[in-house]
């Protein structure tokens, strides 16, 4: 086909972590890419995230004595997902994560540092989760397309990608994008970046694969509509995982502001409407969703103490938590009960059972250890939540150079997806999630598919 406005060689469609990674791999490789994005500015679900990233055998890791590498992390991917998960892929994400992180620190000036507060926890028996401390995940995209300015890359916003053109040998020619005017164009492309995120925003699809997630609030971006994976299916690409996604336990009623994790990793329990706790808050960051989402009301209390904020105090989250006055304040465990309406004596028992079993570093009823941190106690805090999905964790199946595949397990030739897009690591459900292997799959897959398209 011939017929393209113009042609370039490698395209990205998608400017969230995924695409702007992907376009900066293929730039220093010596290839020019174009990036599209749908949205009027950087943002996507990476803009909505914490800049969160996992990252194993790092410098920074080294720097604060870690001992981690891609065996360990390779060993708690394919443990939390239980096994079902794909092998390639998360070999791939273990050996790439530590020389992605090293090259954007590096040769892109991104300061990601280990995570300190953001202990081994929920999956991760190391701490490997690095961020960018006191930033948040719009202000990582916003860096990343400075970058991307800086490296010449250039970005056609209000530019959504609307068909796929292949040749008849399956190669993709081009692609036809809507202009904010509603204009069609078709460019020409001799590789095609798949970088649109998941389809959290599509409900038909979310109801087709993962309808137990109906009932709950979607607290992802709109962008991630599914559009990406539709044409790619409609070309014979092969979907995995459909049914894997992203809960989250404690998205703050009604601010919509998430309750970072540390503050559940320093000691802080959730209890419901009545008071009582029900279940182990530290077990799982992601399937914890379900447990919240069927108490009473389907709203709880995040409870926390004076301590366990100031460990948290230089998460973005907490301040704006904190400037809107969100969290419920009180000298008492009583005091606390009465001003959030849950019976005195539940909570009391609550954080008594709990102290009780911290106190010999044992696991109380629930089956929660307490052998390195302590329930709270002293000055009470409480924050209203509730349970939301943030994100899909299915999508094409690719490779682990992140090259789509079709259903007979051979590689398209130069159409690649990572991040949302993709399938990732998480299982088949709701357990299988490790705390920042969102962003860590689109850091990765990002760059296998820039280095890949650009060879
Ligand atoms: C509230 C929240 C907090 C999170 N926190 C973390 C965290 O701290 N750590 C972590 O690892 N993960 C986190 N996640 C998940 C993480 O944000 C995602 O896994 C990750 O950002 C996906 O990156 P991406 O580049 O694939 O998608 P996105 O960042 O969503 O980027 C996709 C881009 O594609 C554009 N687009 C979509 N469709 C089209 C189209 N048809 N044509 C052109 N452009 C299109 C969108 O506008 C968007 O800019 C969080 C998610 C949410 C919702």
């Amino acid at each position: 086909m011939n017929d393209f406005d113009f042609t370039v060689p490698v395209l990205v469609a998608g400017g969230g972590a995924c695409g702007a990674v992907a376009a900066l791999a293929a730039a220093d490789a010596g290839v020019t890419p174009l990036v599209i994005d749908r949205n009027d500015r950087a943002g996507g679900s990476t803009g909505m995230s914490q800049g969160l990233f996992c990252a194993a055998g790092s410098e920074s890791q080294k720097a604060h004595g870690i001992d981690d590498n891609p065996d360990i992390f390779f060993a708690d991917i394919m443990a939390k997902a239980r096994g079902k998960t794909d092998p390639v892929i998360a070999r791939s994400i273990a050996d790439n994560s530590a020389p992605a992180l090293e090259w954007l620190r590096n040769s892109h000036d991104l300061p990601w540092e280990l995570d300190t507060s953001f202990r081994a926890s929920y999956g991760n028996s190391r701490a490997r989760i690095h961020c960018w401390p006191g930033h948040s995940g719009l202000e990582m995209v916003q860096l990343l397309h400075r970058r991307m300015s800086d490296a010449g890359v250039d970005v056609l916003m209000e530019t959504k990608l609307v068909d796929i053109y292949t040749g008849e040998d399956g190669r993709v020619t081009g692609i036809a994008v809507q202009r904010k005017n509603g204009e069609i164009e078709r460019i020409g492309c001799e590789n095609l970046i798949l970088a649109c995120g998941g389809f959290g925003a599509n409900r038909q699809m979310t109801d087709l694969y993962m309808p137990e997630t109906a009932m709950l609030k979607y607290n992802g971006h709109e962008g991630s509509d599914g559009e990406a994976i539709f044409l790619a299916e409609r070309m014979g690409a092969k979907l995995g995982d459909m049914g894997s996604y992203q809960g989250y336990a404690m998205l703050t009623d009604p601010q919509g502001i998430t309750v970072p994790p540390p503050i559940i990793i320093e000691g802080g329990v959730i209890v419901n409407i009545s008071g009582d706790r029900f279940t182990d808050e530290s077990l799982d960051i992601a399937g914890m969703v379900h447990p919240v989402a069927q108490q009473p009301d389907g709203r709880c209390w995040v409870i926390y103490d004076e301590e366990i904020e100031a460990r948290c105090a230089h998460i973005p989250e907490m301040t704006m938590l904190n400037e809107l006055n969100a969290p419920k304040q009180a000298e008492s465990t009583e005091d606390l009960a009465r001003l959030i309406n849950v019976e005195p004596h539940k909570l009391v028992h609550a954080l008594t059972e709990a102290a009780a079993a911290a106190s010999v570093g044992a696991a109380d009823s629930f089956g929660r250890s307490w052998s390195d941190d302590r329930p709270p106690q002293g000055r009470l805090r409480a924050l209203r939540v509730t349970g939301a999905l943030y994100h899909t964790q299915g999508g094409l199946q690719i490779d682990g150079q992140a090259r789509v595949l079709r259903g007979d397990g051979s590689a398209f030739p130069n159409l690649f997806a990572g991040g949302g897009s993709a399938r990732s690591v998480s299982g088949p459900s709701s357990w299988g999630y490790l705390p920042a292997i969102g962003l860590t799959t689109a850091v990765v897959f990002g760059r296998q598919a820039g280095l890949a398209s650009a060879a």
